[in-house]
């Protein structure tokens, strides 16, 4: 079924169906759709479905039932785990992107009705506009969408606050492996009539059904901020220093970035990335602050428990901006990071989590590791101290060629997963698992979550073919 091409019958039922620009297969055209951001998994496809509405969705998905057609959902392509990419050529790749409109800007509850192919830059514009504030961000947010989104549970820099995005969502609108469209859009805060099937599809990356729309919980606009940038001694000041700043200022602290000095060494080679205006540490902390209380003393807070850590020689400097031009800049040294990267040459990475108050203990024991499997490699740390979510990429060693670093990617997952598995934690944090994860997460998952959830995959799309080969069953 997945190996042999789409027949001409079916391309063109799809066609009569989605009109000529919501059916395409020109080699042109489809080529940025199978561009996969890590370029390992290049997608094999070779005709996207770009459905307007969810009638359009829910008829190509019931078309695909009738052809035996697998489908791939993809909103903005920017997922890390080679999830939205084809690996066939008869799999048929439905793009999500020209079902862009908001339905609803509740600006009395807060409430966000979107559809699953509006950016997230522009739902946080949106938000903006009606006074409220859209918290989920990441780096992608120009480019990635809302469906994608949902589907992945994205993490990103406000967590600590405000949750992954399925603490945001309060409904969604999803198309099923049969056709049928589940709608729930009521935006209830309380709902305790049966199982929660939202946050089932919520995180389940295009296995289990297609999300079309989606309603989500605003938040209260933080007008009062201040970004701090903390230079270190060492990695284990930063959960006290973060612990420190909650216990003075509350749901304030935001995020809470950990960055490595050869992670921001390496932002520093995007030619636009800012100096960083603190002196070589070997860690940073970078710390957000914001409140809708205008009257808040976000400074006094802060100052106080830099003086505090400071004068206790933990930390070399910091600096700290209030809200605009300088904070952004500040914000760039971090955002900055996964391009950086990208241009210091190959790299291994690791999305993992475990608690925070083991991650003084992690890193070390897991450079260790990294050393031993292969020596002279560039671990480029950063990420979401505060989550227990850290970025443990490795690049190439600089004497080392690109190919047979790539040899040493089985070791190099093992050293980390190891680590991780050690400690309890999980190698599949934010990003979700794709084609990417799959193999090391059913490596160390526990063999009745593995059958529950394969159950349910059976249960929601019994003839397979919602995105196979993706995810953790
Ligand atoms: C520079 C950069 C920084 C990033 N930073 C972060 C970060 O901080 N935190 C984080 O969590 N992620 C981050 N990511 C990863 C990525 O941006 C997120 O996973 C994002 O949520 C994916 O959204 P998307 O629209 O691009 O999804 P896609 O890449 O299109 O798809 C991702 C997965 O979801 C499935 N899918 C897509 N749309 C639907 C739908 N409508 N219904 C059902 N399934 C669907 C796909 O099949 C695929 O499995 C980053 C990526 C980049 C390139």
């Amino acid at each position: 079924m997945e190996e042999s091409l789409p027949t001409d019958r079916f391309v063109t039922a799809l066609r009569r169906r989605l009109g000529a620009e919501g059916v395409l297969d020109a080699p042109e055209r489809i080529a940025r759709f199978m561009v996969e951001q890590r370029g390992r998994y290049p997608g094999q496809g070779r005709v996207v479905a770009r459905p307007r509405s969810t009638e359009e969705v829910a008829d190509t998905v019931r078309l695909c039932q009738q052809h035996r057609v697998a489908i791939v959902p993809q909103s903005g392509n920017t997922g890390t785990v080679g999830g939205a990419s084809p690996r066939h050529a008869g799999e048929l790749l439905l793009s999500l992107e020209r079902l862009h409109r908001i339905r609803q800007m509740d600006a009395e509850d807060g409430l966000l009705t979107a559809e699953a192919g509006c950016t997230l830059s522009d739902l946080q514009q949106t938000a903006e506009e009606a006074g409220w504030f859209l918290p989920l961000s990441l780096a992608s947010e120009q480019q990635c969408r809302l469906g994608g989104n949902l589907a992945t549970n994205a993490g990103g820099l406000n967590v600590l606050r405000y949750g992954m995005a399925r603490r945001m969502t309060l409904g969604i609108e999803v198309v099923l492996s049969d056709g049928r469209v589940w709608s729930d859009l009521r935006g209830l805060s309380k709902d305790n009539s049966g199982y929660d099937l939202r946050d089932l599809f919520i995180g389940s990356e295009g296995t289990l059904g297609i999300i079309t729309a989606a309603t989500l919980r605003l938040a209260p606009q933080p007008r009062n901020r201040r970004v701090a940038l903390i230079a270190m001694e060492n990695v284990a000041t930063a959960l006290p220093l973060l612990r420190l700043a909650q216990s003075e200022c509350g749901d304030a602290v935001s995020a809470a970035e950990l960055m490595s000095q050869t992670a921001l060494g390496m932002a520093r080679l995007l030619p636009d990335t800012p100096e960083n205006p603190l002196p070589t540490a070997p860690w940073y902390l970078l710390l957000e602050l914001a409140t809708p209380d205008p009257r808040a003393d976000l400074d006094e807070a802060l100052q106080a428990g830099l003086l505090q850590f400071q004068e206790a020689g933990a930390i070399r400097d910091a600096v700290v901006a209030p809200t605009g031009a300088a904070a952004r800049r500040l914000w760039q040294l971090r955002t900055a990071i996964p391009e950086g990267q990208k241009r210091a040459g190959a790299s291994i990475k690791h999305d993992i989590s475990i608690r925070p108050g083991q991650i003084a203990a992690f890193i070390p024991a897991a450079l260790a590791a990294v050393e031993q499997a292969c020596p002279g490699a560039r671990p480029c740390i950063f990420g979401h101290v505060g989550d227990g979510n850290l970025h443990f990429n490795v690049s190439q060693p600089e004497t080392m060629s690109a190919e047979t670093f790539d040899h040493h990617l089985d070791s190099l997952n093992r050293a980390v997963h190891d680590e991780v598995h050690r400690f309890a934690g999980s190698v599949a944090a934010e990003h979700g698992v794709g084609q990417l994860k799959r193999a090391e997460v059913l490596r160390y998952a526990d063999p009745v979550h593995t059958e529950l959830m394969r159950r349910i995959r059976q249960a929601l799309d019994p003839e397979g073919l919602l995105n196979p080969g993706k995810g953790a069953t």
